[in-house]
């Protein structure tokens, strides 16, 4: 039995049709993990739809209604750049309350997955690059609401820019509790790759990704770390530990979400890092000793992979659930 709980259902999968996003790869990453005896039934929860009101936490009513009535322009469809269906939209609902009940939970055992959601490309407006709904924000969102927590950071190793989280939470504040000033931080262990930082709020935001990728508009995160093509294992691990000490350093956050795209696998076909699978599992490592030496909860969402053999994406993510278990199963 796992120390934490897996949030899953059958129907996270998205009915897209033949898509470079493999739709079916959250029932594999399910089924992989009760095969290889990572995980037991037990520790699957199933998650509830999330209620509308939680959606307008962060999406316009105008959005809302659009998709709900099904009158998205064919440019707003195709900006999403997947097909709309109303199944599509209770996909993404469902999505939303998995990452709603993960982040309850991973207050109760320190972490907790979705095994689906990490829609990180969803804006309050619109949707984009296969992302219609952003769980991770309506989860924070609703967290907040319930007096659960007023501060969240985002870590997004995704390896395209956090652009929807971005937007929504630019500027954020909680007034009554404000941020110690940002003070110049040194974030160059290597010099090729770009690091921005901006505003701080009550969700502080960072994302690691490939700057010559999409989204070719990046709005500012609290911090940006633009990595150069073809970045390796070592390379990409130091930055991630310079951006989560910068982070830490600069904000005190009561739950992490964690973005944990497999598409920084060398072998992604919308991705051009170059991480190992192995690579990838130091990453999560990383994430989760920082999380658990400061007694920080942390939810994880899968986000996207696009390996050229699904597999290898259902690996990558399979070996996120086996590192959270190796490095809380320690301390348990
Ligand atoms: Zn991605």
């Amino acid at each position: 039995m796992l120390p934490f709980k897996l949030v899953y259902s059958d129907d996270y999968y998205l009915p897209i049709g033949a898509h470079v996003f493999p739709a079916e790869k959250y029932r594999h990453i399910h089924d992989r993990l009760l095969q290889t005896r990572t995980a037991e039934t037990s520790d699957f929860l199933t998650p509830e739809g999330a209620s509308d009101e939680d959606i307008l936490l962060v999406h316009t009513s105008d959005y809302v209604r659009k998709l709900k009535t099904g009158t998205l322009s064919a440019q707003e469809e195709m900006q999403m750049e997947i097909p709309y269906s109303p199944e599509l939209v209770r996909a993404f609902w469902l999505a939303a309350g998995g990452s709603i009940l993960a982040a309850d939970n991973a207050l109760k055992d320190r972490i907790a997955f979705n095994i689906g959601g990490g829609f990180h490309h969803a804006f309050p407006d619109h949707g984009e690059g296969f992302c219609m709904i952003h769980d991770v924000a309506v989860a924070i969102r609703g967290m907040q609401r319930d007096h659960k927590i007023t501060r969240a950071m985002t870590v997004d190793c995704d390896v395209h820019h956090g652009n929807g989280t971005a937007a929504i939470f630019a500027g954020t504040r909680v007034p009554s509790d404000p941020l110690p000033s940002s003070s110049p931080t040194t974030l160059a262990p290597l010099r090729p790759a770009k690091s921005r930082r901006s505003h701080a709020g009550d969700v502080f935001t960072i994302s690691l990704h490939q700057e010559n990728n999409y989204p070719a508009w990046k709005p500012p995160s609290s911090i940006d770390v633009d990595l150069p093509d073809g970045i390796g294992d070592d390379d990409y691990l130091a930055w991630l530990d310079n951006a989560l000490s910068s982070g830490l350093r600069q904000f005190d956050p009561e739950l992490i979400c964690y973005i944990a795209g497999a598409d920084p696998y060398r072998e992604d076909q919308l991705g051009g890092l170059a991480l190992t699978t192995e690579g990838l599992k130091r990453r999560d490592e990383l994430v989760f000793r920082v999380a658990q030496a400061r007694n920080l909860p942390v939810m994880v969402t899968l986000a996207g992979g696009y390996a050229r053999r699904v597999e290898d994406t259902v690996t990558i993510h399979c070996n996120t659930v086996i590192a959270a278990a190796e490095t809380f199963r320690k301390q348990s």
